[in-house]
């Protein structure tokens, strides 16, 4: 990649790269201006990604080992184990008439997931917030907005990849997933990910992390290396959520590493 390019996809990222005294570039194209601050903000409330306190990442073996994973099986298996042999549409109209947990009483609609059903590159978020819930479409407010951008920074458009949620339904007030929430809804995302069958995934906050990797570790330690998830050991990244970075922009460079690892394998 050539250097005016990276810099205009970090400047994307609202990253401003240093540049020599008389060597400024071009202004970066429209298309990629930063998301205005101003905005109102509509995004689901601060969610608690550990910030720049998180430990160091630690070297070591993949994670390898998913007991949430795990336990969606075991639930599936019992109440007649059948999500995972469902095609696209059926998956859909399962998703759609869902009503395994709580969040059906309060939900306007699911969120399924969207984008390339055929997609490399597999994008899981937490849940759904009010526009999502609103749109039934995952990450469209402005956290969504920033992910089209983060996205666009290593080449991809958001209909080039897969996005989908741990969470097919909106938590009241955006709080944070119950465990039964996610237990119910995980062989949902189980399903997508074989039907799917990516080359990377790429978790985005703590929640997706932590519950795709089955373990309470900060975000701060599982970003910065490969880590593999489910049996067929699928190459997964770690990174910060959009709505935190929207909070924290000064992590928005460690986005951008977890970022490039991910177009750097997808390149190879
Ligand atoms: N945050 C998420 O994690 N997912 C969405 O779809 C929207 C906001």
């Amino acid at each position: 990649m050539d250097q005016a390019r990276r810099h205009a996809y970090l400047r994307a990222m609202g990253i401003v790269p240093w540049v020599p005294r008389g060597m400024e570039l071009e202004p970066i194209a429209p298309a990629l201006a930063p998301v205005p601050e101003s905005e109102p903000e509509s995004e689901p409330e601060p969610r608690t990604d550990p910030g720049p306190q998180a430990l160091p990442a630690r070297p070591g073996s993949p994670l390898v080992d998913s007991p949430p994973l795990r336990a969606a099986a075991a639930f599936e298996q019992a109440m007649g184990g059948d999500v995972a042999s469902l095609d696209w549409d059926a998956l859909g109209a399962a998703v759609a008439d869902c009503r395994a947990c709580g969040l059906c009483e309060t939900r306007t609609q699911t969120v399924f997931g969207v984008g390339d059903r055929r997609a490399s590159l597999l994008v899981i978020g937490e849940a759904p917030g009010a526009d999502e819930d609103r749109e039934g479409e995952p990450f469209v407010g402005r956290a969504g907005q920033l992910l089209n951008r983060m996205l666009a920074a290593i080449g991809l458009q958001r209909q080039q990849v897969y996005i989908a949620n741990i969470l097919k339904c909106r938590p009241p007030g955006n709080r944070d997933p119950r465990p039964e929430e996610v237990l119910r809804c995980q062989p949902y995302l189980m399903r997508q990910i074989a039907l799917i069958g990516p080359r990377i995934i790429l978790a985005v906050g703590r929640i997706s992390a932590q519950t795709l990797l089955g373990t309470d570790a900060p975000l701060g330690r599982l970003r910065g290396r490969w880590l593999e998830l489910g049996p067929d050991a699928i190459p997964l990244r770690v990174t910060y959520h959009p709505a935190y970075l929207l909070r924290s922009p000064d992590q928005k460079a460690k986005a951008w590493e977890d970022l490039t690892a991910v177009a750097q394998r997808l390149e190879a």
